[in-house]
């Protein structure tokens, strides 16, 4: 059985691994490359010298993608863990049902320190290598770099890979972007709206990414149309599409007016599509249905790749943004049980998500549950990619867990005797996506207003019109 459990990254999923391996008595280092707890959650102002974020290695590279105004997508009943709750608690004067991300990173802070996963964690150290010892890695070498910039090596029984997968930008190739002379900028490295004042922008979504890019591009629309002549007397985005947006004071679309610029659209479609407008000769944008219009900046709101730099395993590709063969997302069933991955799903309640992960990460490391052989378990990898493929599900989609969300998290509080997900929990998320997708910023402000509790809200749905 395994003692020394290394896990790589503190940011939610780290910290929650780190408590749930404690909890099974294993001994755990928790490495974490800043010099900070919270991952993601830990706003960092700067950005990449590169807008495009093209070099995850290059110096300086920046993590986060937050922006400075960003607030939660999900309501705090859906973003605490079990035994440490962020609803009816609050972390950093943020009291808000959607709070801004200085209350996330308080409540992070909080849990790393009340849960005594803080001690386990190493700052300012960097994994550079994990690498098995012996072929199907009954131990593991982790190579990291310290402060000191001196490299070192230990061994452990066991790794857990929580390195997060919001840093390393996917841009969409549109076609003809040799002839653009504009500016260009991934939303990893947008923060603030100011540098696009009296600029002429348009956002690149990649409409087979849209569905997964939404939640998190469509705050920063809502961020720049602070900015937006049209929307700063209070008007709100009302458009119903993510393909037809108009603002609340005309049919301009705001993200082609910032600060003022009043170009008036006359077709209903204006936002770029990498697969079907193009840019030509004359340096303006084409759109597919006839009309072009000049830009300053595009924005691509494209997704992320999966990035795991110091891993190179036999047999574990990253293909398209499928990481695989993984076991339910989290075991390599060749290297099973003694490497994980925890918080690769997408779009799912990704705290409860990732807390259950853990437990069934820790109980199998422990001991307590087992996994199936590793011919069952690559099995069950092909079914699941033959069930994609019936369903026309492309494999970048591998991991994003929506609409199964309710039967994935449900089996995995199932292996690991938690109860399952209760229906107001589900109903509370669709509930919030159906809100975020609506376009309307003032949602989460409305959720308050109408119901603090939660549950009860549920019985007059936001985002029904
Ligand atoms: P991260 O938070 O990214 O943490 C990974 C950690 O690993 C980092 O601290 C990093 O420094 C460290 N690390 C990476 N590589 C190494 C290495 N080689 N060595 C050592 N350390 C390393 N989720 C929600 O639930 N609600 C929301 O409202 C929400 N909004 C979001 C908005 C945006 C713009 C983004 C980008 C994400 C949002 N998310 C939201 C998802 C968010 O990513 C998760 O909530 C959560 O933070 C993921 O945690 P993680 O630990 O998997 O990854």
């Amino acid at each position: 059985m395994p003692r020394t459990v290394a896990v790589v990254g503190a940011g939610a999923a780290g910290l929650v691994v780190a408590r749930e391996l404690l909890r099974e008595g294993l001994d755990v280092a928790v490495f974490e490359k800043s010099a900070r707890t919270g991952g993601t959650w830990a706003y960092d102002p700067r950005a990449d010298a590169d807008p495009l974020g093209r070099d995850p290695a290059a110096p300086g590279a920046v993590h986060g993608s937050l922006y400075a105004s960003l607030r939660t997508n999900l309501p705090r009943e859906l973003m605490g863990f079990s035994d440490f709750p962020m609803a009816g608690r609050v972390f950093a004067g943020d009291p808000r049902a959607f709070p801004g991300h200085r209350e996330v990173l308080a409540f992070l802070d909080a849990f790393a320190e009340e849960s005594g996963v803080l001690e386990r964690v190493r700052l300012r150290s960097e994994v550079l290598r994990v690498a098995p010892l012996g072929g199907q890695g009954e131990r593991w070498a982790v190579a990291w770099r310290g402060e000191d910039g001196e490299v070192a090596e230990d061994v452990f029984d066991a790794v857990v890979v929580c390195n997060g997968h919001w840093t390393v930008p996917q841009v969409a190739k549109i076609r003809g972007i040799d002839n653009w002379k504009g500016k260009q900028m991934h939303s990893h490295n947008y923060r603030v709206p100011d540098p696009f004042r009296d600029q002429v922008l348009l956002l690149c979504l990649l409409e087979s990414i849209l569905a997964v890019m939404k939640i998190s591009s469509i705050p920063v629309c809502h961020a720049l149309s602070a900015e937006c002549c049209c929307c700063r007397n209070g008007s709100q985005w009302n458009g119903h599409s993510s393909r037809d947006l108009t603002c609340g004071k005309g049919s301009a679309h705001c993200v082609e007016v910032l600060g003022g610029q009043a170009w008036k659209s006359r077709a209903p479609q204006r936002y770029l599509d990498a697969q079907r407008d193009c840019i030509q000769d004359d340096g303006k944008i084409h759109f597919s249905e006839g009309s072009a219009v000049a830009a300053d900046i595009i924005l691509y709101c494209t997704g992320y790749y999966y990035h795991f730099p110091f891993l190179d395993l036999d047999g574990l590709t990253v293909d398209d943004n499928r990481v695989g063969p993984l076991y339910k997302h989290i075991f390599p069933p060749k290297y099973a049980p003694n490497l994980s991955f925890v918080g690769l799903p997408m779009k799912t309640i990704v705290f409860q998500s990732v807390e259950l992960e853990s437990k069934w990460v820790a109980a199998v490391l422990s001991g307590r549950a087992t996994l199936p052989s590793e011919e069952d378990m690559m099995a069950a990898v092909r079914d699941h990619y033959l069930q994609m493929e019936e369903e026309g599900r492309p494999k970048r989609h591998t991991h994003v867990i929506m609409p199964k969300w309710e039967e994935h998290m449900n089996w995995l509080a199932d292996q690991v005797g938690e109860p399952r997900l209760e229906a107001w929990r589900l109903e509370m998320l669709e509930k919030a996506i159906r809100c975020a997708w609506s376009l309307d910023a003032g949602y989460r402000d409305r959720w308050e207003q109408e119901d603090n509790s939660g549950k009860s809200a549920l019985k007059h749905p936001l985002g029904s019109k």
